[in-house]
């Protein structure tokens, strides 16, 4: 049996994960992430996480998208790669170009489309055959598919990061009855499938498969509005990318998201922030840790 810890993150644990930029950095040194998703009319939940993605470090994106989606990609993300499925509505594949990078985050926007669940089954699969595969966070509609799909959880590359909102819990692990329950069964649950929780919420706490609970610190209810949990799946698939462990990359990238919305809440009223004003503040977060 193995302990339950509880921790609470505040910024000196923070600091402490950030690593400063080397001089002698180039592109292949803060790593390339693959954010996958969109299907026709939510192309901008791909082209929110790429973004973030990119404000928070990373060297190279590539949006992974259905065909519908390379010239809003193309467009509004001009620093990322544009990488398409070749279906034109929705992701039915997950190609090699989708394979790439460091890290894969995958889901947002992307519809439970029939196509769409057999290519992430696909993806499991081939995720198994590589020496050295991507390190996986799956959002959103891949958590659906998974939920309806509970036989394909024993694939996953172990120490993946799943980041629900409340909802998507619920289909993944179930209905609890009060606050202490759902954090007993999202412990049962990442043990017996040795996955990363990110539960998400306004006091999004971190399940690691050994016990440790992590309550962050940052955030505010203007992050209540569409799009902020594909900015933190792009986040997140940065750290990644640059290597942080799953762990650090879960702790950090939680709190960056957070920090981020707080200093934007000092720009723009909570009533009116946007996913977008999250990442506009990404940078003025960066400033606080580094
Ligand atoms: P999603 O529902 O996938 O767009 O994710 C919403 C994001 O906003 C998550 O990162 C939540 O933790 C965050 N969030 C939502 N509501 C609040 C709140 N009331 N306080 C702080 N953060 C929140
Ligand atoms: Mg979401």
């Amino acid at each position: 049996e193995k302990e339950t810890s509880a921790h609470y993150t505040t910024s000196i644990d923070v600091k402490k994960l950030v690593r400063p930029l080397a001089k002698f950095s180039h592109k292949g040194t803060f790593g390339h992430a693959v954010v996958a998703g969109g299907r026709y009319g939510s192309i901008g939940a791909t082209v929110l996480a790429g973004r973030a993605a990119m404000k928070s470090g990373c060297g190279l994106v590539t949006c992974y998208v259905p065909q519908c989606g390379y010239q809003i990609i193309q467009s509004t993300v001009p620093e990322a790669l544009a990488k398409t499925d070749p279906n034109e509505r929705s992701i039915s594949t997950f190609t090699k170009e989708a394979l790439q990078g460091e890290s894969l985050s995958v889901g947002m926007g992307m519809g439970t489309a029939e196509e769409s669940r057999k290519a992430l089954f696909q993806l499991l699969k081939d995720l198994e055959k590589l020496a050295d595969p991507p390190k996986l966070l799956l959002d959103a509609d891949a958590l659906n598919i998974l939920s309806s799909q509970q036989d394909w959880l024993h694939m996953l590359p172990p120490f993946s990061i799943l980041t629900p909102h409340p909802k998507e819990l619920e289909r993944l692990i179930g209905k609890w009855q009060h606050d202490f329950d759902k954090l007993q069964k999202a412990l049962e649950w990442t043990a017996t499938y040795q996955q990363i929780l990110i539960v998400k919420g306004a006091n999004t706490v971190i399940i690691f498969p050994d016990g440790q609970l992590h309550f962050n610190s940052t955030g505010n209810p203007g992050m209540a509005t569409g799009g902020a949990g594909d900015v933190l799946s792009g986040i997140i698939g940065s750290l990644l990318a640059q290597r942080y462990a799953p762990h650090d990359a879960a702790i950090l990238g939680v709190y960056l998201h957070g920090l981020a919305a707080d200093c934007a809440a000092k720009a723009v009223h909570q009533k009116s922030m946007t996913a977008t004003d999250i990442i506009d503040h990404l940078s003025a977060a960066w400033f606080y840790l580094l």
